[in-house]
């Protein structure tokens, strides 16, 4: 019978590593995944497949763990999911967000480098890298000028996984997806589409106790109002399970390269917000309040992505439109806090 391959898996308790998992799982590979430790075991989002996955526990901070989880495993794909993943607590910890979402990544492809040479690695990156974008929408081609600290990170790791690729001694493969926005109802509660849908919900469902917590410490609900930051924010949404197939794509191809994964469609945190409330039979303007504290001291955007070099070489393309996003979204969270 032939080997099973492997796939080893940081981030596994994330959004995307918890489709990413199923996926993997659901193609015969052996997963395993690199977890922080925390007093309650938590595998986060990848609960529900504790007993499919071999769970290595490490940090990015910590190479001599990354190499002890590759060692053990010996992996044939990589993907470095693991970050520091929000823009806005970037401006609160610039050096923590470098240390793990930046050199960790760098300590990922070092240690596979020395260990599992011929491993494929897939790296996180993202839309974030291009700033404030002279064009729209936005390909391969055009340029990166981040405009936060995350972002700033994203880069370091991006541009490193490209110099491995083309060394000339030793080359890498190291493929990136540039991802644009991706929700679902797995996304973390201090990302705006998630806070919008979770609000929904507890407006809705009349909650009053429960109600989740902003990225201030306070109920996301307060009054039966929502804060939110700058409405007029432009976004490619797309949605997680969609994406995770780009990222396998990526990793069976012969030569490493990096591709746009996005949807092409921009929309509004507001569009988004009309969506959500309607879902419900309700006006957002009747709920949603700004508030400058949740606006980033330097705004990202307009960010639309071109995927038409991911259709060719990938034969991928995103299946599930806005409108059915913001439908599964609310439906979860409708459920989820009754
Ligand atoms: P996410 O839900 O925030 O997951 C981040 C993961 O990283 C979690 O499993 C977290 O583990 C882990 N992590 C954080 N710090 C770590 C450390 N020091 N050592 C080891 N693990 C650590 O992110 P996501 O939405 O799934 O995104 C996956 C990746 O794609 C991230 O790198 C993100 O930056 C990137 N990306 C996301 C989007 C998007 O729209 N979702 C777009 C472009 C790129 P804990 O459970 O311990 O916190």
């Amino acid at each position: 019978m032939a080997k099973k391959k492997r796939a080893l898996i940081t981030g596994i308790t994330g959004q995307d590593g918890s489709y990413l998992t199923e996926f993997l799982l659901d193609k015969g590979y052996e997963v395993a995944g690199l977890v922080r430790r925390t007093i309650t075991n938590d595998l986060g989002n990848s609960k529900h497949l504790k007993d499919e996955i071999l769970v290595y526990y490490g940090d990015l901070q910590a190479p001599e763990s990354i190499a002890l989880a590759i060692y053990d495993f010996k992996p044939d794909e990589i993907y470095n999911l693991a970050a520091q993943s929000s823009p806005m607590a970037s401006f609160k910890d610039k050096l923590g967000t470098m240390a793990i979402t930046g050199t960790g990544a760098v300590h990922v492809f070092d240690r596979a480098k020395d260990i599992v040479p011929n491993a494929k690695i897939y790296q996180a990156s993202t839309s974030e890298m291009f700033g404030a974008p002279p064009c729209v929408p936005q390909n391969e081609e055009t340029p990166l000028s981040p405009a936060n600290p995350y972002a700033a990170a994203k880069l370091y790791a991006h541009q490193m996984a490209k110099i491995s690729r083309v060394d000339k001694n030793d080359p890498q493969f190291i493929a990136c997806g540039i991802l644009f926005n991706h929700e679902s109802p797995r996304r973390g509660i201090n990302f705006v589409t998630r806070k919008i849908t979770a609000a929904v919900a507890c407006i809705k469902n009349g909650k009053t106790e429960g109600i989740p917590l902003n990225e201030w410490g306070e109920p996301i609900v307060q009054n039966g109002k929502l804060k939110l930051g700058y409405l007029g924010s432009k976004r490619d949404w797309g949605y997680s399970p969609d994406y995770v197939q780009a990222m396998w794509l990526m990793l069976q191809q012969d030569k490493p390269d990096d591709f746009i994964v996005a949807t092409g469609e921009v929309h509004t945190v507001e569009d988004f917000c009309r969506e959500a409330f309607a879902e419900v039979g309700l006006d957002y303007k009747d709920y949603v309040v700004t508030d400058p504290s949740f606006i980033p001291p330097v705004e990202t955007g307009p960010l639309c992505g071109d995927y038409s070099k991911a259709k060719k070489v990938l034969g991928w393309k995103p299946k599930t439109t806005f409108t059915e996003l913001v439908k599964i979204m609310v439906h979860s969270d409708l459920a989820k806090f009754s």
